[in-house]
């Protein structure tokens, strides 16, 4: 069994839908397929219930109508017989009909959590009567039947693979289709997986059945070796293991959700980043047996601030540090990057809404400085302490940028540092010369 899980824009349009079908069809193992909403939908839900939070029912109301509209204009042209745009219609009308009776409801969270997932349901509905269509026999399946999550928001591993193999049991098709992000909690009412979640369903949904591959399909030829948006000439990684790509993750979270790693990994089932737009190219496959190789990727994270706290009371005492992460996990802001000298610690944050009572509780320990729009380098590969030349080889071409933080040494496939924004593309080309000019090179001569 295989899983393959195509993101929104690869079911963003009829034309998209209709590659995401012929992909499908190519692929001739058993399979699960997992999609997301098509793209914008789940923005557009949030819209509606900021709106219906917001008692303002009518704007709501508009939004609901004109996602309809896409949907009955989307499901039209896709299906081409009157039978299937029938049934469509009648499908789209309860999920019309859902989010009007919501509507009219006071605004719970529990009322929130059933308009994020009407996304999903519709998307996987049009998709399966493409399949119908199209005569290729196939299975929806309702992610709601067996993915369950704890009271803490984990998903309860067990249950969800005792649910799916009885579900799978009931029919007798080898494709089956189901959605990503949507599931059932503790209480048995409506979840989900938090935003970009659906790639978390497909690894654990992998994990689940025991897949031998996980296939992420997005709008990208895998995981690129330095960021496209700002670097000409870059090239898709062929292959990572998963601690790089777990390191990469974080940075790169367009492409593939950090969580998304950890089922997959825990299970040893290779994830293959696939482009829907171009099924030709090879992609990034991510798995155990990854060769390795010194430098493997750079990429970078901005909207990203630092906060210093120097006290002279830190010198050779205990427990200061202790005091500071306290602060930090009282207010639940997480801290990606930290370094520390006799006096001072320094650190980072990403989510700035508690700053200003972080930054009021620290200075209880020291002077406070904070510097925000930064960006953090992230340099993945295998960069364990035994190699020789690679730091030299990464801060050669970097003499005459400013370094705020350097962080080194935390795990054996990163080095990180910290620069400002304003400094980050040209960060990035510089080490881009100095680090992958000759696998570029390579790669043409390849080619
Ligand atoms: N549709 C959800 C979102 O946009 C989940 C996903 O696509 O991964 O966040
Ligand atoms: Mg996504």
């Amino acid at each position: 069994m295989i899983v393959l899980k195509f993101g929104g824009t690869s079911v963003g349009s009829v034309e998209n839908f209709k590659k995401v079908a012929s992909i499908v069809q190519d692929c001739k193992e058993n399979k699960i397929v997992v999609l997301s909403a098509m793209s914008g939908v789940t923005n557009t839900l949030v819209s509606i219930s900021d709106l219906l939070r917001a008692s303002n029912r009518s704007e709501a109301l508009q939004k609901i109508d004109a996602l309809n509209e896409k949907y009955v204009s989307v499901a039209k042209d896709l299906l081409e017989s009157d039978e299937g745009f029938y049934k469509a219609q009648i499908i789209l009308k309860k999920h019309h009909q859902i989010l009007k009776s919501v509507s009219e409801e006071v605004f719970t969270a529990q009322n929130e959590k059933i308009v994020m997932a009407q996304g999903e349901l519709v998307s996987t509905n049009l998709f399966q009567l493409y399949l119908e269509e199209l005569a290729l026999e196939s299975a929806l399946l309702s992610a709601l039947d067996f993915m369950f999550i704890d009271q803490h928001g984990e998903p309860k591993s067990a249950l969800i693979k005792d649910r799916i193999s009885k579900v799978l049991a009931n029919h007798q098709v080898t494709t089956f289709i189901t959605q990503g992000f949507i599931c059932r909690n503790e209480a048995n009412q409506i979840d989900n997986l938090n935003r970009g979640g659906s790639d978390y369903s497909a690894s654990l949904i992998g994990a689940a059945v025991n897949a031998s591959q996980i296939q992420i399909w997005t709008d990208i030829d895998g995981m690129h070796n330095n960021d496209p948006r700002y670097v000409d000439q870059t090239f898709s990684v062929q292959e990572l293991s998963f601690d790089e790509a777990a390191e990469l993750a974080y940075f790169g979270a367009k492409i593939l959700h950090p969580q998304s790693i950890i089922p997959a990994q825990e299970s040893n089932i290779p994830v293959l980043l696939k482009n829907t737009f171009k099924p030709e190219s090879a992609g990034t496959l991510i798995h155990n047996k990854a060769k390795v190789q010194k430098i493997r990727a750079i990429a970078a994270k901005d909207s990203i601030t630092a906060i210093k706290i120097k006290s002279y009371r830190m010198l050779m005492a205990y427990g200061f540090i202790k005091k500071i992460f306290e602060v930090f996990e009282e207010h639940k802001t997480s801290i990606d990057m930290i370094t520390t000298s006799e006096v001072a610690v320094s650190l980072t944050i990403d989510d700035t809404s508690k700053l200003h009572e972080i930054t009021n509780e620290l200075q209880a320990f020291g002077n406070i400085e904070v510097d925000s729009d930064l960006s953090i380098i992230c340099i993945a590969g295998d960069l364990s302490q035994n190699k020789k030349g690679v730091t030299s080889a990464i801060f050669d071409g970097l003499r005459n940028i400013p370094i705020r933080m350097i962080s080194y040494g935390g795990s054996n496939y990163n080095l990180s540092f910290l620069v400002k924004t304003t400094d980050k593309i040209a960060v990035l080309n510089i080490l881009n010369e100095g680090l992958f000019k000759e696998v570029a090179l390579e790669e043409e001569i390849q080619a």
